[in-house]
């Protein structure tokens, strides 16, 4: 029988446990994966666990206020999967969720605090996966446009639209579309959605003039109908809304983001980008524009600092594509109705929870290609040492099981002395067993049980921990994992919970269930408005135990930023630490209540008019003042791997793909992983670890919003489905994928390497290359060894596929025909071979690639190449350490790059040449030296040596030596010669196309 693969997750937060739960959907008969978890301490949830304080009505307890947004799509149909694999009835997962069709922002008018509500228009549809997709800027900027238009039109404003101002109005429409002035747009917006239209082609070369002229028509047709309207809070809001939706739309029409997608604008700030657009000062300090950011504690030090990129990403996402409610509010905390559920359906699927396992380092193999080792440190022993820790209790009065707030003292040897040390801090003093636990990598020199060893590992521990964890990885991988390490930032956090004896109303605000923000001055000091959002959780309190004692009759969560203590000393055994940072933040809150509680609730405010009413707080008797704040519960989110995840600008080069580790049995899962949704969300941590079982398990997996959204990336081969590809061959196609393999040149003779070229096509002498080059007598050919993994379409979110491909390519081709397209030189690819079929197909059908189907092994640098044309095989090795290409080191891979990085040319079965562009994105790649023979015979090698087997020297020690790397590629749609592109072609594609099409030859 076959092995299973040994899969270790260490961590228990909603990454590491869906990409527990994928596994185990993508192995139905659990004949494949054997899972073990290790996760600190007692209980499941990371950043969304809860904790039920059993001596207070079964309180739950949390890290924060957490709210769903309806664009969840994985996270929605995470929790609609497993309620349905734990056979509960088909809705009951809705009763989990409240849709929410407004929220509040909170602003700041001549000093007087005013609630602004804003609603959102809910609509049908359900949340979950549907289908439905397409996240690409233009996509999102033509939804933008319909959906400001019809608010504009339907607002009040749209009753003071001026006629003169809408004449001239119109006439700007005409003269920038060039149409009589009788064909009327409503708006300006809508002449831009033509526009759009009719450059489908190319959306990215619309004229930077007519788009100016067209937003400036449409601010100037607002300011006019606000000018008109009476002076007052509404007149104002819908200035600032049009101004912002105006700098919105001017920033999507710019030719960087419309053709490279949102990671164009990564570098740059929000609010300054917004600005450049031409948002005014006062629409990007207002309550909205505060309210986003607070919504991701988007700041660094008290400034702002969200990306453009992501942050306009999100909100189109949270405005536009939503699905049911704006957002959805939760009825149980997230670790009852998800994690405990979750736990429990995964014992059943045999997945082993080792609670009480800190990691403490991953340790690599000595030529950084493996995770060879993992250290962990045992918290606790079990009084029974074979049996399993039970983390879950019964709510008194309640039909479910939650997480407690302290471990069960009872399972645990010597329990007793536990009680006082918190095993989740960082700063604990508890010595406990601390037993040090070694995972070894299987391998047949190590052999073991399921306990002890392990094939692949996944890193599902929180970002702000893994400065110790992945130190070695950091010292290896200087340029990737270093460089993440750097630059991706988090900020520690704020909560607080209070239970009122008094109802929401009651306390003077009248929108029970209300979520609100920007309830923060942030010209001030932090210590002034430490708390800036506010979710009115009473719903929460029918999940309390009603048996004994007062029930609370409003339930208040806040959360805000916490800036870092001046110096934050290392894990190490000093609780004082914590205990000081909740007395700091309780110097500020309680003030805050004072000063800020009844401004939000009037009828919070105490007997004498000065502060806040400390009796409203449910609190023991005789507790008096703001005492009665400690029986609330104050929250300091100061631990490393507690502390939110930011997506500060420019960061999201530094974020490192679910698969993008450079180590072959390492993957990633983490709100800190890069998936196309970059932002510290449950969302965008449900998407790495369904990405990570995906690169994993090789398996068929749809993830709405994975991926550099902006680009339709571009194809070579994918998808098991073939209803699919009449959509490939419609157009846009584009596929991506990743590959890690080795490269090779030899340089032949040139009328040799010239028989490998089909008729039409010539060499072309690499001038500039060298000596051999300069000859004109000797030609390249460079080979390709690789594994390829994920290769999927863009534009369609299923596949992944995993196989092995060996091409074989030569560079510097030309075509001989007087009306040949120039933009050469091309590559020609005499021989491809893959081990699986799908691509084969639609590489031969659709790009004319030779390729064919060969019995393809591998391990390491040996290649195994049987094909019905002959064998191939290679035995490489790495040398020196992994690197970038900007690494002096690889200074040599310059001229192997200019090899690579031009068209292909290929020929179809019906004898029509086709270019496209594979891009190997080598300045993202990692890069090893590589040395070994290769075994080329007839006809691989147009001259084959004698011996069969020839001497690769490594690329460190010789031009055009051999290399291993690792790098996610792009290819481009097939275009012929001659054809005019289709629409659906992408923008980026089209540029190519333009360069390749345009220059005719002389
Ligand atoms: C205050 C606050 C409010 C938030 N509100 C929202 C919201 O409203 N909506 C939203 O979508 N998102 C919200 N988020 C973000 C969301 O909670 C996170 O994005 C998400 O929970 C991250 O999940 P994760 O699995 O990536 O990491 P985590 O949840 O951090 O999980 C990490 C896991 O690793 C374990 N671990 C850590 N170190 C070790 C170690 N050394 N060894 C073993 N195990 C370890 C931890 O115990 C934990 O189980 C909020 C976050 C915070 C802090």
């Amino acid at each position: 029988m076959m092995q299973r693969t040994r899969v270790a997750i260490f961590g228990g937060g909603i990454a590491a446990l869906t990409a527990a739960f994928e596994l185990t959907e993508q192995d139905p008969e659990q004949t494949r994966y054997d899972i073990a978890i290790y996760t600190l301490g007692w209980r499941l949830g990371g950043k969304c666990l809860v904790g039920r304080d059993a001596h207070r009505d079964c309180r739950a307890l949390e890290h924060g206020l957490h709210v769903w947004a309806g664009f969840y799509d994985n996270s929605f149909d995470l929790v609609q999967r497993l309620y349905a694999r734990l056979g509960r009835p088909n809705d009951e997962w809705r009763e989990k969720f409240e849709g929410l069709n407004h929220f509040t922002a909170m602003e700041l008018v001549d000093g007087v605090w005013k609630p602004w509500l804003l609603s959102a228009r809910p609509n049908a549809r359900d949340p979950g996966i549907d289908g439905n997709g397409g996240f690409a800027p233009v996509t999102l900027l033509r939804t933008l446009l319909t959906w400001v238009e019809e608010s504009f039109l339907n607002s009040p404003l749209a009753q003071f639209l001026e006629p003169n101002a809408q004449v001239s109005m119109h006439r700007e429409i005409a003269a920038v579309m060039g149409v009589p002035h009788d064909v009327v747009f409503p708006t300006p917006l809508s002449a831009i959605a033509a526009l759009l239209d009719r450059s489908a082609a190319e959306p990215a070369k619309i004229e930077a003039g007519d788009r100016d002229r067209l937003v400036g028509a449409f601010r100037r047709q607002v300011t006019s109908a606000v000018g008109a309207a009476p002076d007052g809070d509404e007149a104002r809001r819908f200035d600032i809304l049009y101004d912002l939706a105006g700098g919105l739309i001017q920033g999507l029409l710019s030719a960087d983001v419309l053709s490279s997608g949102f990671d164009a604008i990564d570098d740059l700030e929000w609010s300054a980008w917004m600005k450049q657009n031409g948002c005014r000062q006062d629409s990007l300090e207002s309550a909205i524009v505060r309210g986003c950011y607070d919504y991701v504690f988007g700041y660094v030090k008290g400034i702002r600092e969200v990306s453009a990129g992501v942050g306009t990403l999100a909100l189109l996402r949270l405005l536009l594509t939503h699905k049911g409610s704006i957002f959805y509010t939760l009825r149980e905390p997230m670790a009852d109705f998800l994690f405990a559920p979750l736990y429990k359906y995964l014992c059943g699927r045999k997945v082993k929870f080792n609670f009480f396992h800190r990691l403490d380092a991953l340790h690599l193999s000595s030529d950084g290609s493996r995770i060879e080792r993992v250290a962990l440190s045992r918290q606790v022993d079990l009084k029974d040492p074979r049996a399993e820790y039970e983390p879950l209790i019964d709510v008194p009065g309640r039909d479910f099981k939650s997480w407690p707030i302290h471990p069960d003292y009872s399972q645990i040897k010597n329990g007793h002395l536990l009680e006082g040390h918190d095993l989740e801090s960082a700063w604990t003093d508890w010595a406990g067993t601390n037993n040090e636990v070694t995972l070894r990598l299987r391998s047949p020199d190590v052999q073991g049980s399921a306990i002890d060893t392990f094939d692949i590992a996944i890193l599902g521990t929180g970002f702000g921990g893994l400065h110790s964890i992945c130190h070695e990885l950091r010292d290896f991988y200087p340029d990737t994992w270093g460089r993440c390490l750097d630059e991706v930032k988090t900020t520690q956090t704020l909560a607080v919970q209070l239970w009122l004896n008094k109802e929401t109303a009651q306390l003077g605000w009248h929108d029970p269930g209300t979520v609100l923000v920007g309830f923060g001055d942030e010209r001030r000091d932090w210590s002034h408005s430490p708390l800036q959002s506010w979710q009115d959780n009473t719903p929460l309190l029918a999940a309390e135990y009603a048996g004994g004692g007062r029930i609370a009759r409003s339930l208040a969560y806040f959360v805000g930023v916490f800036p870092d203590a001046e110096v934050i000393p290392p894990p190490s055994p000093y609780p004082q630490f914590p205990k000081a940072e909740i007395e700091r933040a309780k110097a500020a809150i309680v003030p805050w209540m004072n000063r800020q509680l009844p401004v939000l609730w009037p009828n919070a405010r105490d007997a004498c008019g000065s502060g806040f009413n400390w009796g409203l707080l449910q609190a023991p008797p005789g507790t008096a003042g703001a005492a009665r704040l400690d029986a609330q519960y104050v929250r300091v989110n100061i631990n490393p791997w507690e502390r939110y995840v930011l997506s500060t600008p420019g960061s999201l080069r530094s974020r490192l793909w679910p698969d993008g580790t450079g180590v072959s049995n390492l993957f990633l899962a983490g709100d800190w992983v890069r998936t196309g949704l970059d932002a510290g969300c449950i969302e965008a941590a449900v998407m790495s670890g369904r990405a990570t079982a995906r690169a994993i398990t090789g398996g068929s997996m749809s993830i709405p919003g994975f991926g550099n959204s902006g680009r339709i990336p571009i194809p070579v081969t994918l998808l098991p489905v073939v209803s699919l590809l009449k959509q490939l061959k419609a157009g846009a196609a584009g596929g991506v994928g990743s590959m890690e393999g080795y490269c090779v040149t030899i340089w032949r003779d040139s009328d040799a390497v010239q028989r490998l070229l089909p008729a039409g096509l010539a060499l072309d002498p690499p001038l500039g290359l060298g000596p051999e080059a300069s000859s004109r007598r000797r030609h390249p050919i460079v080979f390709l060894f690789s594994r390829q993994k994920n290769v999927r379409p863009g534009f369609v979110p299923i596949g992944g596929m995993r196989y092995h491909e060996v091409i074989e390519l030569i560079p510097f081709v030309k075509q001989n025909s007087i009306n040949a397209p120039s933009g050469g030189p091309f590559n020609y690819m005499p021989h491809l071979f893959l081990d699986e079929i799908a691509p084969v197909w639609i590489g031969v059908n659709l790009y004319g690639f030779n390729k064919r189907l060969a019995r393809i092994t591998s391990r390491d640098g040996s290649f195994q190449v049987q094909c019905d044309l002959g064998e191939i095989g290679t035995d490489l090795s790495e040398r020196g350490l992994p690197g970038q290409a900007a690494n002096p080191r690889f200074s040599r891979l310059k001229s192997v790059r200019r090899l690579l990085e031009h068209p292909l040319i290929s020929l179809t079965t019906s004898g029509a040449f086709v270019y496209s562009h594979l891009d190997f994105r080598f300045d993202s790649a990692t890069f090893q030296g590589a040395y070994g023979q290769v075994g080329l015979g007839a006809p691989f090698d147009p001259e084959p040596c004698p011996t069969g087997t020839l001497d690769i020297p490594s690329i460190v020690d010789e031009d055009f030596g051999a290399f291993r790397f690792q790098t996610n590629w792009h290819l481009s749609v097939p275009l012929s010669a001659g054809i005019e592109p289709a629409s659906v072609v992408p923008p980026d594609l089209q540029a190519f196309a333009a360069t390749l099409l345009s220059r005719r030859r002389p």
